[in-house]
């Protein structure tokens, strides 16, 4: 067929993808304008309808393609010869909405139309805290059930004034269908309340800059739920939030006011100037610069990585107008529960850690944390998949007949729905194990059934008999089966990149659960979407203690002592591992490590890379998980390759000769970071060799180690090395893996 008659004066085309809530009906419908096109533009169950007859099909065809709006994303676009109609003119037709194919909308940071409007003092919405369009704005956080429409959103509540009605009813508006659409006549409302929920008279945000000034701590609801907020320039305030919190040292993010203020405090380059200053803004973790500023030495002690982002709603750019100063903004939450929503929470739960509460009456239906995010070899590295990411969907090439609901891990707990065309990862809903995570986790359940109307028919949860999600899978009466953790993280990987044939995966963790019932972590496998082979891993070593040993890499660092010395050479040792003990101490897990008492094996390089963090002398015990690994990554350094020792015997990869090495290099913290780096990497060539036909795919916590991933990316270069970097590369996507494994197994093949 020529492109002439293809491209023939009456077509139907069907658009799928992020088409809904994103301004993309009235994108058409201009475009159609200036083409001359008629016909109609529908939102439908299958994806955006447009019927186009004209002479410039094929130049307003191209315009869809190229000049989409920037929240849009086209997945695909079918484009079919019809029959020729006679309309007058070109409408946006009324949805016939069901639920389908269409993507979830995703929230976005203001815009700059929206910028410009609120600074004028001219516009009817200067100032006005809650401005937004069919370019930002609130999305997925605001919907109660799709299709997306104000009624069945938290914007329900407010009537529009016939100004903003107007707007909603304007094809040629930039406000036309903005579902959140608002002014100061008819929108929601600041309020400010004192921390046991009084209202407080006065000036809301000026309550609250004053509070700030004052190195008060104050509670702000942004876009999916608050944001604990303090002067992070100010150790008192920051030291009261981190008592107050029970947060001893685990990193808190950093909002600032300007690009031009963040670039002052750390060093960016352009990758991640082009993500902090994007429509998402997402937290990204960037390099501080250590000889610059005045940031308070407790927002990240001990490590040269700072999680940095841009005011991202205009309440926050509101709030920066009477600041010059940046602020703490962390999540409002209880250690790794979920992030609170409703001031009732604060007021109940928080009370003692918040001064003030900058609250609103815009209900956030769905919580969702901010994203986070690092680069590593130009490449996004996803450590936290949240607003403007969440929930991802991806399109499916062949569309499942059943319903398959993934209940993920236990630790950075998400879930994943494989429904009809598509599979949906949701946001991050925290760490499983509390009433309040455990909840939400259900609520999560609850509202992607309610989402896509469906009741899963078969449920996929991890092989460890105790996490609350897998304890959830049991207690539903349906079909049901365990995926194995590091297999799930290898097919996380192959379902981002839609890989089915066989692959060489590395899967580096913390520890999860094997197959065999010890807790896997380093493991080497060839793996398809129907079965894996464990080709190698680490030697197993013990965790002497325990759950204790994940907090203490001392305990770890002794264990792989006394798997080469004996107890005597131990004690006499000169070792930082050895000096963080007392020598009964010692003598006593000697003990437990010999009798196997409370001693587990473990194969986890998470927990390699404690170990080597105590045996180096960089920490002994952790505040927070995945801190032995940071603490090492500020002393790497890239000129450093030399691999220490190892041997790999039928695939078991034995370390002694690195630990020997190690202690001779008697602290030199240099040297150990990064050459036990270029060990990681000379381990996965040594199997990359061995299977050079298989393309390599990785995925587990591991690999959040910013100076680990850029190596790799150096070394195995494009073309046969496969990392996520839309997905999370930690637990975050191992319901994604387990998604994938079933829809591409029915229930009388799941060998695993
Ligand atoms: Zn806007
Ligand atoms: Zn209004």
């Amino acid at each position: 067929m020529s492109v002439e008659s293809f491209y023939s004066t009456s077509v139907r085309i069907i658009v799928k993808g992020i088409v809904q809530g994103v301004g993309f009906r009235p994108f058409v419908y201009r475009e159609a304008l200036r083409y001359r096109i008629t016909g109609f533009v529908c939102n439908t169950p299958e994806g955006v309808v447009i019927e186009a007859h004209g002479k410039h099909c094929e130049q307003f065809i191209k315009a869809l393609r190229e000049n989409f709006p920037v929240q849009a994303r086209i997945d695909s676009m079918e484009i079919e010869p019809c029959e020729s109609a006679a309309y007058t003119g070109f409408e946006i037709r009324e949805s016939t909405l069901g639920l389908g194919s269409v993507a979830i909308p995703l929230d976005s940071a203001l815009c700059l139309a929206c910028q410009t409007e609120m600074d004028d003092p001219a516009n009817r919405r200067y100032r006005y805290p809650f401005i937004n369009c069919t370019d930002c704005g609130p999305r997925y956080t605001i919907i109660q059930t799709p299709p997306y429409d104000r009624v069945r959103t938290s914007m329900k509540h407010f009537t529009m004034c016939p100004e903003c009605l107007e707007e909603y009813n304007d094809p040629t508006s930039r406000r036309y269908h903005a579902e959140p659409i608002s002014c100061p006549n008819c929108g929601p409302k600041l309020t400010f309340l004192d921390n046991s929920g009084n209202m407080l008279e006065g000036d809301s945000i000026a309550l609250a800059v004053e509070m700030l000034k004052e190195g008060k701590i104050i509670a702000l609801k942004g876009l999916g739920g608050f944001h604990l907020m303090c002067d992070a320039t100010s150790d008192t305030a920051v030291a009261k939030l981190r008592l107050r919190k029970h947060r001893k040292s685990k990193p808190l993010a950093v909002m600032f006011g300007s690009l031009e203020q963040l670039e002052t405090y750390v060093s960016i380059n352009e990758v991640e100037k082009s993500h902090i200053t994007g429509s998402i803004k997402p937290i990204v973790i960037v390099d501080a610069q250590s000889e610059t500023n005045h940031l308070s030495s407790l927002i990240a002690p001990h490590i040269q990585r700072l999680g940095v982002f841009l005011p991202y709603t205009p309440l926050h750019r509101l709030l920066f107008e009477s600041i010059d100063f940046p602020l703490v903004a962390t999540s409002a939450n209880i250690s790794d529960e979920p992030i609170m929503i409703r001031s009732s929470e604060i007021v109940g739960r928080l009370a003692h850690v918040v001064d003030g509460i900058l609250d609103h009456d815009r209900t956030i239906i769905n919580a969702l944390d901010d994203a986070v995010i690092q680069i590593a070899g130009n490449r996004v590295v996803m450590l936290r998949l949240g607003r403007g990411f969440a929930p991802h969907t991806f399109a499916l090439q062949h569309p499942t007949d059943k319903a398959v609901l993934a209940l993920g891990a236990h630790q950075k707990s998400a879930i994943a729905l494989g429904v009809k065309e598509n599979m949906i990862l949701s946001p991050h809903i925290g760490d499983l194990g509390s009433v309040e995570a455990d909840g939400y986790f259900e609520r999560t359940v609850q509202t992607f059934k309610r989402f896509y109307d469906v009741e899963p028919s078969l449920l996929v949860h991890d092989l460890h008999p105790q996490y609350a999600s897998s304890a959830y899978a049991l207690t539903q009466k349906r079909e049901h089966y365990g995926i194995q953790h590091h297999y799930a993280h290898i097919l996380a990987c192959m379902a981002e990149y839609g890989m089915d044939e066989k692959v060489l995966g590395f899967a580096y963790d913390g520890t999860g659960y094997g197959e065999d019932g010890s807790l896997w972590g380093g493991e080497v496998m060839v793996a398809d979407v129907h079965a894996f082979e464990r080709i190698g891993h680490l030697k197993p070593f013990a965790l002497l203690g325990g759950d204790k040993a994940i907090k203490e890499p001392r305990r770890i660092g002794l264990s792989l002592l006394f798997d080469i010395y004996s107890l005597d050479e131990v004690l006499n040792m000169k070792s930082p591992t050895v000096e963080a003990f007392l020598p009964h101490e010692i003598r006593t897990l000697h003990h437990m490590w010999s009798k196997n008492i409370n001693a587990p094996r473990s194969s986890s390089i998470g927990r390699l890379f404690d170990a080597v963090a105590s045996l180096g002398g960089f920490v002994q015990s952790l505040d927070y998980e995945g801190q032995g690994g940071m603490m090492m990554e500020s002393f790497v350094d890239d000129s450093v390759v030399t691999p220490f020792s190892f041997e790999i015997e039928n695939g078991v990869i034995d370390v002694s000769a690195m630990v020997k090495e190690i202690i001779s290099l008697q602290g030199d913290k240099t040297q150990i970071a990064s050459r036990f780096l270029s060990t990681i990497e000379t381990i996965m060539e040594h199997f990359a060799h061995l299977y050079s036909e298989l393309p390599i795919v990785i995925g587990g916590g591991v690999f959040q180690n910013r100076a680990l991933m850029s190596r790799l990316y150096r070394r195995f270069g494009e073309g046969r090395f496969y990392a996520q970097q839309q997905t999370p590369i930690n637990d975050g996507s191992i319901a994604l893996g387990q998604l994938y494994y079933a829809l591409h197994n029915t229930k009388e093949d799941n060998g695993r």
